[in-house]
């Protein structure tokens, strides 16, 4: 395997240090980090880079996650019983540990560790460990490690394990162990609740030597099975061991093999695991499933061989390059890798969606919210299926979101804030504030632009694949349904001849009610209230698209009356906006009258304010008294919207969107947001651009870049990635960066790249069609590489001109300044 590589388009070769993450030395206080950075997956399970040796502790927490394995449980908080669905940590399929004769375990805990070098190759899936324990005796052994999940093979993930006693000779002891006893408690501030998920169902050993463990979850009585087998090699060569014992005990099962070792000696141990549960299609036995797969795995080295493969195919697709001759080209690579394995093509037969901190962690509980808005673009435009799989997990929840509109007073489909496994509300009531140590309610549920955005992730997707089966069979009754639930949003008011909407909230979560008020919510959230004008002009589209018959059929489907459309018509051109005399526009009604804060005092007395909320509660006062925003609110409109698309929005409700009025809101807001989020880095960060404040873009987007893989929240990564940040990521370089433009139906590019990026390189998917696109200092390069069938040129809009291309030529254009 060279150690160069070509990426997307081939054009450029990039640095093994470009594709590895690589962690030197032994830092207790940043393993959970490590861990968290270094978790490997496929869409179907995902592992965190703990050590072989640890167990959850307060230096490590291995945790493995299934994608849509929850449960659900009750604890009694503050006197009220609250119920709580966590995405279940699984059992531990790595431990694998050694003693030598007379002395302990080796554990990460406990056991001296010499050296340690932990490193994440992204290219091709694979997490090494090299490390040399001191054990309590003083006697020195080194451990290689090797660690797949593979992309190939959903169910199997695999370790090579190489002991090498530097000074050492005699007996060896290795262990190799399935553990579930292991609970969800990888979260600080969750610890209060209830986190013991598994039951035991069985587990032992088959006579070809397989250990297995079978674990029920104890209410959504999902079963999970493992099955592992081990082979032993010495200096390279197969071998029996001189003694094996087989231990079981509830809810785990161990192998104790005994080796002689003499001085110079290396012993590797190959485990290998397969995973099933009884929410994959066609098993009714996970134990028999997961024995018969393991039996039937090949060796580690043709997992391995298989594993470079699958990446590869991986890499020639999808991905970027980005030359800023410093490290983004990197954090590229790894955010778009963490991406490509938290929602793979497996995904297709799996009833899940993208857990905002991916299969990485326990924030969140592994939740479900919106933060795909900002990671569908990478699968729309590289791995559609994704996509596809992601959206087919809300259309299958698509009754339980009637219900829930229903219940709540409205009409068509409401989706959850929180989603898990059934599609019902998941959000907590109650919230703890680690500040303060006091339990608060929670109001984050009324953030009813989650269905906004859904309905706008099955618009873009079919706008960039054209998928019309898709549409037909799922996507037009979402996008319906959600505009159905828009309009049951929106009330008439004689007084102003406007529609407004009432108890919203917006993404800024600071902001939960009006002071002294005792309804959750805002009247007229200008985020919610633009967005809905958007959804139900997109709908009255859609609907006209049809046939009378299609039509029919769907709006009896989605529950529309025969009025609807005129209905949501006469929102389209009403619907309220509080806009000030300059421009400004309010987060919501009463805004402009809220305190303004003092910054200064608050960022001298505590440095961090990302968290303002906490820090205003824990003093006793209330975000909602003032001019405080966690993030982007009525700036997102200009994120998840063009301005061509804000101006349309606008017109069409009778308002005047006056040239200027992004750089006047983003300077307002700017100065009342703590960006307690991620998302706000990569909100501010497009629109800086978009705006042509290069440096301060750039400035945002080394910050974007920065989030995970420096912890920059000071503890939020250990407890699982930020799909949202990482997607965004990608996104800014897609839609900002070469000034992609994908609405109505149109592709546009203007490409605008910031000065600190000498190239970008990549390749799109687009309806059926694959176009690179390459974009140097001075010019940029298109080509179709890829015609979908189709024997027409593809037209595609450049800086405004539309341009003709034909498959196989490359184009060159000047790149604009200013763009
Ligand atoms: C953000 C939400 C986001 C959630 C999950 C919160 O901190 O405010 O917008 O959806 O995290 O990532």
């Amino acid at each position: 395997m060279s150690r160069r590589s070509k990426t997307s388009n081939g054009s450029k070769e990039l640095k093994p240090s470009e594709w590895t993450l690589e962690y030197k030395g032994f830092e207790p206080s940043e393993e959970s980090l490590r861990e968290a950075l270094c978790t490997l997956s496929n869409g179907y399970f995902g592992t965190r880079g703990a050590a072989n040796e640890a167990s959850a502790s307060r230096i490590s927490y291995p945790g493995t996650y299934i994608a849509g394995v929850y449960n659900k449980l009750a604890t009694e908080i503050a006197g009220r019983k609250i119920y709580n669905e966590d995405l279940v940590n699984c059992p531990n399929w790595l431990p694998v540990t050694f003693r030598l004769a007379g002395g302990e375990w080796i554990s990460l805990e406990d056991s001296e560790v010499l050296s340690n070098t932990k490193r994440l190759d992204f290219r091709r899936g694979i997490l090494f460990r090299e490390i040399v324990f001191s054990d309590n005796k003083g006697r020195k052994v080194r451990v290689l490690s090797e660690r797949i999940v593979h992309m190939e093979y959903p169910h199997i993930g695999a370790i090579s394990y190489e002991i090498r006693p530097e000074d050492y000779e005699g007996n060896l002891y290795i262990r190799s162990s399935l553990d579930g006893t292991v609970e969800n408690t990888g979260v600080a501030r969750y610890r209060k609740l209830r986190s013991r998920h598994l039951k035991a169902d069985g587990q032992g050993f088959t006579r070809d030597g397989i250990a297995w463990l079978s674990v029920v979850t104890s209410r959504s009585d999902v079963t999970i099975a493992q099955a592992s087998k081990t082979v032993l090699y010495s200096n390279g060569k197969k071998f029996s061991p001189e003694q094996t014992k087989f231990r079981k005990k509830k809810k785990m099962v161990r192998r104790d093999i005994k080796i002689k070792a003499s001085r110079g000696d290396s012993f590797r141990i190959e485990k290998t695991v397969a995973i099933y549960t009884s929410r994959d299609r066609g098993v009714k036995d996970p134990a028999a499933e997961a024995k018969k797969s393991v039996r039937k795995a090949p060796s580690f080295a043709v997992l391995k061989r298989k594993q470079v493969k699958a990446w590869e195919d991986i890499w020639k697709t999808c991905g970027f390059n980005v030359d800023d001759g410093n490290d983004v080209q990197k954090i590229i690579n790894f955010h778009t890798f963490h991406l490509l394995q938290t929602a793979t093509r497996h995904n297709r037969k799996i009833d899940a969606a993208l857990p905002a901190r991916g299969l990485h962690g326990e924030s969140y509980r592994g939740h479900i919210f919106w933060d795909e808005l900002f990671v569908m673009p990478l699968y729309d435009y590289q791995m559609p299926v994704v996509s596809r799989a992601l959206l087919k997990y809300r259309f299958e929840r698509i009754g339980k979101a009637r219900e829930y509109a229903d219940e709540e007073g409205y009409r068509g489909a409401m989706f959850p804030w929180q989603s898990g496994s059934t599609g019902e509300e998941e959000t907590q009531v109650l919230h703890l504030n680690p500040m303060s140590g006091k339990w608060g309610p929670d109001y984050s549920r009324n953030q009813r632009h989650i269905s906004f955005a859904i309905a706008y992730n099955v618009w873009k997707y079919w706008e960039r694949t054209g998928d019309k089966a898709f549409m037909d069979r799922y996507g037009s009754e979402i996008f319906l349904s959600i505009a159905e639930f828009c309009s049951s949003l929106a009330e008439f008011s004689e007084k102003d001849g406007r529609f407004h909407t009432h108890g919203l909230m917006g993404p800024d979560e600071f902001h939960e009610k009006m002071p002294f008020s005792d309804e959750a919510g805002y009247t007229d959230n200008a985020y919610s209230n633009a967005f809905i004008v958007w959804i139900l002009l997109k709908a009255e589209e859609l609907l006209n698209s049809m046939s009378p018959y299609k039509r029919r059929r769907l709006m009896e489907k989605c529950g529309l009356k025969e009025s609807s459309p005129e209905l949501w018509k006469e929102i389209t051109r009403a619907m309220n906006l509080i806009i000030r005399e300059d421009g400004i526009i309010a987060q919501f009604e009463g805004y402009f009258k809220l305190k303004e804060l003092n910054w200064k005092y608050y960022s001298n007395k505590y440095g961090d304010i990302h968290r303002m909320d906490r820090i205003l509660k824990a003093e006793g006062k209330s975000p909602n008294a003032y001019k405080v925003a966690k993030q982007a609110d009525v700036l997102m409109l200009f994120y998840v919207f063009s301005l061509r698309e804000v101006r349309y929005i606008f017109r069409s409700m009778g308002y005047d969107f006056r040239p200027g009025m992004l750089r006047k809101n983003y300077d307002y807001y700017i100065k009342r947001t703590s960006h307690g989020s991620t998302l706000s880095k990569v909100v501010h960060c497009y629109l800086a651009h978009v705006m042509g404040r290069k440096k301060e873009a750039w400035r945002w987007y080394l910050d974007v870049l920065d989030s995970d893989i420096n912890d920059v929240q000071g503890g939020t990564t250990p407890e699982g990635i930020h799909t949202g940040v990482m997607g965004g990521s990608l996104d800014i370089i897609m839609r900002g960066f070469a000034g992609i433009d994908d609405g109505d139906g149109k592709l546009r590019i203007a490409p605008k790249p910031p000065s600190r990026i000498s190239k970008i390189d990549f390749t799109m998917n687009y309806r059926e069609k694959e176009i690179s696109v390459s974009i140097k200092e001075k010019s940029f390069f298109m080509e179709l590489k890829k015609s979908g069938g189709g024997k027409e040129p593809f037209v595609i809009e450049v800086y405004g001109k539309k341009k003709e291309l034909v498959p196989g030529k490359q184009y060159r254009f000047s790149l604009k300044k200013g763009g």
